[in-house]
């Protein structure tokens, strides 16, 4: 067995069995090519390998270290593309040291889908990225999960990148760790040096930013450096800038300056036709019955298409057959049931008790006061709708006295969604909110 086998086996211990049988297990290492500095191994296809890239890369090169004591770049590639990713690989390591976070080259323009519900940000976005600091400064693009305001946010990035401006690109997360790291290192002036004398500063869903005063303040000095300069600024966020809690006002105002656009979920055609590009940038070919299909069963974001298709294509490859419809729906049933699997009671009473300002307990109480009962009916309605628990079940649980209450309370929750906008809007967020933390 080769170092690069040993890694895999290695890796086999570490990882589920089936993502190591679905994805691993296909990777082949290339002794010859590969030396001290360069792990090569090849994947049958792109997906696949931007899949383990993603998700095992970092897992890998910890095992060569381990192994072999030598610092590795990994590089998982195809075949044909193996010397360009040695050299490409080496780059990213370089600019890695001096960029602060890569933008994710194919969040371009041209791989973005345009449609109803996100023209607007779109133009915008387009108008930004060839007048930079000029007419929407700042530019607030928000809108819900999976929908398009990073890779929207990131083509602009990459068309100044391409011009040669300094683009930053950073989540408020990180822009939080930079910024202690510098307090801690009584180099403060190095942080402000660096945000401020850049030309484009990209930063994503800044809702984080919310109680965060000291970082606030940092913020908006920033903020007001860049602006000054003609600097360009885009922001995103999962709400409008007034909805945004915990936010200093001076803040809030600021953001409302530029341009505010949202986005909305995509309309079923729009969802067809994101597959359509993501299956011809991943060379992947569906027939369309396939994409339909996937179309109606995603939820109203954009943010599993990708999952989906390299697992379909994974799945397909391992069992040397077309994808058909039949197929699609066999595979995708039991990815349906995984994520129902992952949803449970317990996860929806936290994330609506704190959503809410309320206690799971309370939720759970026979307390009458208005705020708690609108708290419960949510929780059931959610439960109901994201978990596979029946009635009867649930009605034990709130501890009701039988199913017909469940019933009843999912009857009334159905009608405001139908009438009120604001609710409907909110079970919405609390819905993306518990499906991204299950
Ligand atoms: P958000 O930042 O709004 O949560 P992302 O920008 O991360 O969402 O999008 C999630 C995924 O969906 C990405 O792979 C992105 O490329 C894809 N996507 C979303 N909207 C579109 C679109 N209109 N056209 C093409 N791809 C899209
Ligand atoms: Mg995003």
């Amino acid at each position: 067995m080769n170092i690069g086998e040993k890694v895999l086996s290695k890796l086999k211990e570490e990882i589920p069995e089936i993502e190591y049988n679905r994805y691993i297990k296909q990777l082949s290492f290339d002794e010859k090519k590969s030396s001290s500095d360069n792990a090569i191994y090849y994947a049958p296809n792109t997906l696949i390998a931007n899949y383990i890239k993603t998700k095992f890369s970092e897992k890998i090169s910890h095992l060569f270290e381990v192994y072999s004591s030598n610092k590795v770049n990994v590089v998982i590639t195809l075949k044909s593309k193996a010397d360009v990713s040695v050299k490409a690989a080496k780059n990213v390591v370089d600019k890695e040291k001096i960029k602060h976070s890569l933008l994710n080259p194919s969040h371009t323009f041209d791989n973005f889908v345009v449609g109803g519900s996100n023209q607007f940000a779109y133009a915008a976005a387009k108008s930004v990225s060839e007048k930079p600091g000029d007419i929407y400064n700042p530019l607030f693009i928000y809108g819900g999960v999976g929908i398009g305001k990073t890779h929207l946010m990131q083509a602009v990035g990459n068309v100044l990148q391409n011009q040669g401006k300094n683009v930053i690109y950073t989540s408020v997360e990180q822009f939080l760790n930079d910024f202690l790291r510098h307090l801690r290192n009584g180099n403060m002036d190095r942080f402000k040096d660096k945000y401020r004398n850049c030309d484009v500063l990209l930063i994503d869903d800044i809702q984080f930013l919310s109680n965060k005063d000291s970082l606030q303040e940092e913020f908006f000095h920033t903020f007001e450096a860049l602006k000054n300069d003609k600097k360009q600024i885009i922001i995103t966020s999962d709400k409008h800038p007034k909805q945004i809690g915990g936010l200093e006002e001076r803040l809030k105002s600021r953001f409302e300056w530029g341009l505010i656009a949202d986005i909305q979920p995509p309309e079923l055609e729009t969802k067809i036709n994101i597959i359509k590009k993501k299956c011809e940038i991943n060379r992947i070919k569906l027939n369309n019955d396939v994409i339909n299909y996937i179309a109606t069963i995603i939820e109203n974001n954009a943010r599993e298409i990708e999952g989906i298709l390299s697992k379909l294509h994974a799945y397909a490859k391992l069992m040397n057959i077309d994808i058909n419809i039949e197929f699609a729906k066999n595979v995708l049933k039991e990815q349906q049931r995984e994520n129902r699997a992952n949803i449970t009671i317990d996860l929806i009473m936290d994330i609506v008790a704190k959503e809410l300002n309320v206690k799971p307990s309370e939720i759970k109480s026979k307390s009458r006061s208005r705020n708690i009962v609108y708290a419960r009916r949510i929780a059931i309605y959610l439960c109901r709708d994201l978990t596979t628990n029946s009635m009867p079940q649930l009605a034990q649980y709130f501890g009701m006295k039988d199913h017909t209450a469940i019933s009843h309370t999912m009857k009334k929750i159905n009608e405001l969604i139908k009438n009120d906008e604001d609710f409907r809007t909110k079970i919405e967020e609390l819905n993306n909110k518990i499906k991204s933390t299950s």
